[in-house]
């Protein structure tokens, strides 16, 4: 059975259609990407797993159980989160930040995960532990976020353009650092990216959204043959086609 399993899922926000019937099932293990232009319903359709985002119609099935009847606080701590923005406490240290979430949870290790997470995320805790956000570079403050994201050790971890702000260089870094840390903490993971050669690097299966809809899925080997329309378009425009 698939970890996350979404069927039909639609939502407006007033006129605009933000998800226009999408389903989407995802198998434990794997990283799947969202890609598509901005305003195609990518960040809608990830907090929708979290429940951030609730739908108008359809449903949303996380480990089983339709996020509905799960209590939503407990459901988002269970499920790591990096924000479009990184979204860190800015007068937090890293560790604290990094600690959020087994905090909350009440785990008497908290601290101790918070470091761990750090070092897993390519950041020496004695170093960074005590700096506080405004010291880091961009590309230190997503290896924080990501930090954050894992620190309680969950099996599903969401993504919004979690390497979008940061440059070319910063940018693939920490993109390699993502992979190394999905395979060897062994979580299941939805990445939003506007970026195609992105998803093609870092996915297991790319999903490319369009005006609310998925409009083809495929695992990065198949893409190229596979792409027609507007699919075909997008790698076109990527540079990336065949
Ligand atoms: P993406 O992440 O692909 O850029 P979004 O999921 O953020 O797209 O948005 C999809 C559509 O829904 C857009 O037209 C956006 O303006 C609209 N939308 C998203 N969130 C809201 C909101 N909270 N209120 C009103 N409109 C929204
Ligand atoms: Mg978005």
């Amino acid at each position: 059975m698939a970890l996350i399993q979404i069927e039909g899922a639609e939502k407006r926000y007033g006129d605009t259609v933000a998800l226009d019937g999408v389903s989407l099932r995802v198998g434990a293990g794997e990283c799947v990407a969202l890609v598509g232009e901005s305003g195609s319903g990518k960040t809608t359709l990830l907090r929708t797993i979290n429940r951030l985002t609730a739908l108008d119609r359809g449903e949303v099935v996380v480990r089983g159980e339709s996020v509905e009847a799960l209590d939503p606080v407990a459901l988002r701590r269970s499920i790591g989160y990096v924000q479009q923005d990184g979204g860190l406490i800015p007068h937090w240290t890293c560790l604290a930040n990094a600690a959020l979430v087994p905090t909350l949870l009440g785990l008497p290790d908290a601290e101790l995960r918070g470091r761990r997470a750090l070092g897993a995320a390519g950041l020496e805790a004695a170093v960074f532990a005590e700096r506080y956000p405004r010291e880091l570079s961009g590309g230190q403050r997503q290896r924080v976020a990501i930090a954050r994201a894992m620190a309680a050790e969950p099996d599903i971890l969401l993504m919004d353009e979690p390497f979008g702000a940061l440059d070319a260089i910063t940018r693939h870094e920490a993109r390699e650092a993502f992979i190394a840390l999905r395979t060897s903490a062994r979580v299941t993971a939805v990445l939003v990216t506007h970026d195609l050669g992105e998803a093609l690097r870092v996915a297991t299966r790319i999903a490319v959204m369009r005006a609310g809809r998925i409009v083809m899925e495929a695992p990065p080997e198949e893409m190229a043959g596979k792409a027609t329309g507007y699919a075909a378009e997008l790698l076109a425009r990527s540079g990336l086609s065949a």
